[in-house]
Formats: structure tokens, sequence, C-alpha cells
């Protein structure tokens, strides 16, 4: 398909992906039926008025009458609550859903997608993290094609193209290492420090996840689940230039590399591409100029967080799910100020060693484990 023949819903178009998707979609020619937001009104409608959608969706139903206000005599339709965001994403029209949305909240909409067969580029990871299993079984029942945005899985998906999967020893998932790799004292790095990302400029979560090494962690049980590779063959490496977006080791000894400059419009619009390289905005990178690229084993003693999503992977049943819903409160309490930065890899140890053994969950199995966390958070925070 054409990226003029494309209609898109992006679920989380205010955010940092969410933007970057709609500037990439505006050059290819791509139509925009929907786009969603959490709470932010105000930028909610400015994009929609730059980018005509059919629809503009806000997720807290409380920012509907601003939005209907702001949207007035525009010709764009407005909705509001989690249900609107499932029929945006479903919607006949619609043949290509974007998941920018940050954190679990995303999950329905990302079922509702592939349950109705779209073609998906899938940034919001944490979905596939908590019900990846149940992601893959609806595609292949719907015929949804799965697109990661993510660049390391953008990455992976380029190397194994054309390949035999038999033919796969190991992926190789590089990270940047985040801000804090060379940082002595975890115990007193401040939010600012945290957020201070020295590559690649994100939200604030991601941001986080990338300081405390936990987004290779979700990106470990989220290669597991879209490439179908057990994580006993899934490595981490850090490669602070982020050059080398990942990497595939085959069987002959051959290592498959993608490298570009670290800049997510190019793995957004491969998504929206594929199986084409289409002209855009982002230039390769000059590897002259750059002079080197290196490698080291991720510090897994200051940085527990890999070990974690491998033992919740290996867990498997909800365990990743908690450990996802764990992370969330903990990098919003590190954020506010409520915990230090090592509060974060507390807080998810107890999480992983509380998880109960439950098989093949399914979807309203996983909601309960989620929202269990939350609640159990919100009583220990006095908040009811
Ligand atoms: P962001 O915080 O910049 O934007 C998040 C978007 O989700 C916003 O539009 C917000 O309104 C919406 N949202 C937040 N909470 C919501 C809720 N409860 N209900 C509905 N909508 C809600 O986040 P981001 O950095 O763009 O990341 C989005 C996703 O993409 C994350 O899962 C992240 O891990 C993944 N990702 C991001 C990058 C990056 O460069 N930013 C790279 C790889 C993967
Ligand atoms: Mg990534």
């Amino acid at each position: 398909m054409t990226p003029s023949g494309q209609c898109l819903t992006i679920l989380g178009a205010t955010g940092s992906i969410g933007r970057n998707t709609l500037a990439v979609a505006e050059d290819l020619g791509c139509r925009i039926h929907a786009i969603t937001a959490w709470r932010q009104v105000d930028t909610l409608a400015e994009l929609a008025r730059r980018h005509h959608p059919q629809v503009a969706v806000i997720a807290d139903p409380a920012g509907h009458e601003d939005l209907r206000q702001a949207l007035a005599g525009s010709g764009i339709a407005t909705a509001a609550g989690p249900q609107a965001l499932e029929e945006v994403a479903a919607a006949p029209a619609v043949t290509t859903v974007i998941t920018a949305i940050v954190g679990a909240a995303g999950l329905q909409a990302t079922l509702a997608a592939v349950a109705a067969g779209k073609r998906l580029g899938i940034a919001n990871k944490e979905p596939l993290v908590m019900a990846g299993a149940l992601i893959r079984r609806a595609a292949a029942a719907s015929g949804a094609s799965l697109l990661p945005i993510d660049s390391e899985h953008s990455a992976i998906f380029q190397c194994l193209a054309g390949h035999d999967p038999a033919d796969v020893e190991r992926l190789i998932i590089t990270g940047s290492g985040g801000p804090l790799r060379q940082r002595p004292d975890l115990e007193t790095v401040s939010p600012d420090e945290a957020l201070a990302h020295p590559t690649w400029n994100m939200g604030p979560k991601i941001t986080i996840d990338s300081a405390t090494l936990m987004n290779k962690a979700l990106e470990l049980i989220e290669a597991h689940w879209l490439f179908d590779v057990p994580a006993e063959r899934i490595e981490i490496l850090i490669h602070p230039q982020s050059i080398v977006h990942s990497l595939v080791a085959f069987r002959d000894g051959s290592l498959l590399a993608q490298l570009g400059l670290p800049d997510m419009r190019t793995p957004i619009q491969l998504a929206l591409t594929w199986p084409r390289h289409l002209p855009g905005p982002v230039a390769a990178p000059d590897l002259a100029r750059l002079a080197q690229l290196t490698f080291t084993a991720p510090d897994l003693d200051r940085f527990p967080t890999i070990d974690l999503g491998r033992a919740a992977l290996r867990q498997g049943g909800v365990a990743p799910t908690i450990l996802n819903a764990a992370n969330e409160l903990a990098v919003a309490d590190f954020l506010a100020g409520r915990i230090p930065f090592t509060g974060i890899f507390t807080a998810l140890e107890a999480a992983v060693s509380r998880a109960p053994n439950i098989c093949d969950p399914d979807l309203a199995t996983i909601i309960a484990a989620d929202t269990e966390v939350r609640q159990r958070h919100a009583v220990d925070q006095g908040g009811g």
C-alpha cells in the first residue's frame, strides 16, 4: 500500500512519537482519520486544525466540552473516552494505526486495531509487554500486520527480512546506556539529571526508562513477542553513540545491523512505507565524521532492571504486566520527588517477587493484575 493510499489513526498524537508521526505523514501525503490525546485539549485542537483529521478524540471525558468549543466551526468531529479510542482504532476507513500512547493505557486501543486487521506501526511497547501472546494470536486471526517503530525493533525487523528464522542464532538489542551510565552514586540522581538523555529526545517516561535501563527490559520482552525468539537468545549491548540500532546474529557467524542517526522519524516513516525505503527528512550518518562506534556489556549489578525483565518473561503470565505497572508508578513517584532514583529498582524487585503464577492469562486477568498493582500503590500512598 502506498503511503498516500493509507488513512491513519494516530493514538497519542500530542506526544513525542505522535508529533513526529504527524510530520512524517504530512510529508508522505497520508490521510488522517483520527488523532487522540489524553488531556492536552489545546495541543490536540491545534494539531487537528493543522492536519484536518475527520475526528479528534480526548481520552479523558472531562476535556470533551473544551475540545468541542476549540474545534467549533472547523468541520472536525470530536469524541471522548476510552471507548472512542477503540472506535477510531478500528474504524473501517482506517488502514493504519500508529500506537503512540505511553504505557498500559494503550492496551485496549492496540487490541482493537489488531482485531480489526489493521496495519499497525507500534511505538507503544507496553501493551506488547503485557499481552504479547494475545496480540500475536489476534494478529494471526485478523491478518493485522505488526510493524515496529521502536528503533531497535525496526532494525531487527529489517535485518530479519527475507531470512529463514531457523538460521537466526540470536538478536542483539543495543542501548545508549542512558545519561547515568558512568554516574558513580545512583542514590542521589535528580529527575533533571535522569531526564537529560545524551542521544535521544523522547517523552519523560521512556527517558527515565532509558536511565534505569528498564527500557531495555521492556524491549527484550517486546522483541520476544514480535520476533518469536526466546529470552535466552536475546542479548543487550550498550552502544553510547546510538547509531547501530540493533543486530541479528546468524548461525554462520554473520552479524547484520541497521545503522541510522538517532531520529525516530526514520523508523516511523519505514512503518508507513514498508517494504519501500522512500526519501525522507533524515540523512544517513556520516561514518567518517563519527569515527568511533563502541560497544560494551551492560552493568547488570548497577542496573538490575534487565535481569528483572528476563525473570518476568521467564515467569510469564501476568508477571510482565505487574513489572510494567510497578515501573509506571515508580517512574511517576521518582519524577514527583517521592522516591529516590534507586527506589525505582526497589519497587520493581518487590513487584516481581509478588507476581502470582498464572498460566496463559486472558485480557480480563491481565487488566485485573495491572489494576491491582495501581490500587495497592494508591493505598500505600494513603490515597484510598
Ligand atoms: P509522550 O509522553 O511524549 O506522549 C504520550 C502520548 O500518549 C500523548 O499524546 C498523551 O496524550 C497520550 N496519553 C498519555 N496517557 C494517556 C492515557 N491515560 N490515555 C490515553 N492517552 C494517553 O510519549 P512518547 O515518548 O511519545 O512515547 C510513546 C510510546 O512510544 C511509549 O510507549 C514509548 O515507550 C514508545 N517509544 C517512544 C520513543 C520516543 O522516541 N519518544 C521511542 C521508542 C518507543
Ligand atoms: Mg527503543
